[in-house]
């Protein structure tokens, strides 16, 4: 895996990223081995697929000659948190425009942000809906000046571009390999680097059937092929995009005192949810090797304490 990021990010990269082996008697009973691909501790500062999503996008920023970073997010954004944590280490300016004027400047998420010495610009519902918009983008240039744009969530070609670097030929002993679908970006950099014999499985974290349509159209944009095979699975939002439920909290619980791997309630969770529940249903052959792909996420859980009073594990 080549990790060309700039120096600064560079030293920091943790290589191999770590691969950890559950075992289960579930796991024994099924005929199944499972392991978990420790995205989240890719980078000390950069979590996660939002490090792979971001280092072509910083590079490219750099070569352009551009000086700061625009993005977009809401208040507890995985996205905000790791842009601002890699533009700062990568000696760039960073702007975020948040979603909805009555964000919490004080929550984790944007506490952190601005301690990166990222620009935080507060939006309205509305105008945030319209982001993309010729005027609300003009708006912007007038306010900002010149920067290199990120769009919320962070995928775009050079996105994935380095999603695609996160499997290699050490994985191609994995039967399967199981990530969320949050905008598609990782899912996408996935498949594209899958081997014949692999299958990809992403589990939504939006509710709806409508993802499969967006997916389809994500592929197609970014000319995306695979080699393997793939699916989505619909059944795990727990109610649609930053919704849960108790059974959803109770099995992270229950899945970090079985393997101390802590999950995020977003995402991660979602999808390790998703696959023991599959696994259970007999989804799997007998003797597939699947690995889980995690994601990061892990900042977040300190937001959703605040929000909830609901208490998750960290590392
Ligand atoms: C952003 C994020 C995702 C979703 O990634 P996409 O490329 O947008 O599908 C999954 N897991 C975590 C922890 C994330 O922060």
């Amino acid at each position: 895996m080549s990790l060309n990021f700039g120096k600064s990010l560079q030293m920091l990269v943790a290589q191999p990223i770590p691969i950890q082996h559950l075992s289960h008697p579930l796991l024994s009973e099924k005929v199944i081995r499972l392991a978990v691909l420790r995205l989240d501790k890719v980078h000390s500062v950069v979590s996660g697929n939002k490090f792979f999503k971001l280092k072509h996008n910083l590079e490219e920023a750099k070569t352009l000659g551009k000086k700061t970073i625009l993005t977009f997010g809401g208040a507890f954004s995985n996205h905000i948190h790791a842009t601002a944590a890699a533009a700062h280490a990568e000696d760039l300016q960073c702007i975020g425009i948040i979603r909805g004027e009555d964000a919490d400047l004080a929550n984790p998420t944007l506490a952190y942000a601005r301690k990166m010495g990222m620009k935080l610009h507060f939006v309205d519902r509305e105008s945030y809906r319209n982001k993309n918009s010729p005027q609300f983008q003009e708006k912007l240039r007038i306010l900002f000046d010149d920067f290199y744009l990120i769009p919320e969530g962070g995928t775009n070609e050079l996105a994935i571009a380095g999603t695609k670097e996160i499997l290699d030929e050490s994985h191609s002993n994995y039967t399967h390999v199981a990530v969320s679908i949050g905008t598609g970006g990782t899912f996408s950099g996935l498949i594209a680097s899958l081997q014949p014999q692999q299958t990809l499985i992403g589990c939504s974290s939006l509710k709806g059937e409508f993802i499969r349509k967006e997916m389809a159209n994500l592929f197609s944009k970014y000319n995306i092929h695979s080699s393997g095979k793939w699916e989505i699975q619909t059944d795990y939002h727990f109610g649609g995009y930053g919704k849960h439920k108790p059974e959803l909290i109770c099995f992270m619980h229950w899945f970090y005192s079985e393997f101390h791997i802590p999950l995020d309630p977003i995402y991660t969770g979602k999808m390790a949810f998703g696959i023991w529940d599959l696994i259970e249903k007999n989804h799997f052959p007998k003797g597939s090797s699947i690995l889980m792909i995690h994601t990061g996420g892990l900042q977040g859980n300190a937001g959703f304490f605040k929000q909830t009073g609901i208490d998750l594990p960290i590392l």
